[in-house]
């Protein structure tokens, strides 16, 4: 597996990516008891387990003992109790570079069509050029909205390419 990204709408989000740095932030009245889980650091090349920090700099790397290779798979799994209306965000960015490459945001989202939270989950990949929202109705279970396309493609709301 190499820098393939996978997500559970709701609840859990696992991300996997070769991003330098990842960062997780919780809304603000998010439940405390939220944990997010770093897993081992893998070289990506090789897909060799790494005794390595997470998110250690990359000039801070020792190179991949199989391969040589300082390139980073880390996986992160936020697993939060949402509350409703709450949310959180998750981004990861390549090694010097300021733009996220991948954005997640998953929580409530207030629908003015519809006049109450939904349930939402956005998807944001610069690198495979992916744009995807899903929204659910948290009482029904129902997805009320999905689109899956290119972001170069995407004429969304605005936000998305900033
Ligand atoms: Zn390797």
């Amino acid at each position: 597996m190499r820098d393939s990204t996978l997500l559970n709408l709701g609840r859990l989000c696992v991300i996997y990516s070769k991003a330098n740095e990842l960062e997780h932030k919780p809304a603000t009245n998010a439940n405390p008891m939220g944990t997010t889980t770093f897993g081992k650091p893998r070289c990506s090349d090789c897909g060799r387990e790494l005794e390595e920090p997470t998110n250690l700099p990359a000039d801070q790397r020792q190179p991949c003992p199989t391969c040589g290779s300082s390139s980073r798979i880390q996986s992160v799994t936020i697993n939060e109790t949402l509350e409703l209306h709450d949310s959180l965000t998750a981004k990861g960015r390549h090694e010097g570079q300021k733009r996220p490459f991948i954005e997640v945001f998953s929580g409530a989202d207030f629908s003015h069509r519809l006049k109450k939270w939904m349930q939402k989950l956005r998807l944001i990949d610069r690198d495979k050029d992916i744009y995807h929202e899903e929204v659910t109705d948290p009482d029904t279970g129902e997805v009320v909205h999905k689109t899956k396309e290119k972001l170069t493609e995407h004429t969304g709301h605005g936000s998305a390419k900033n």
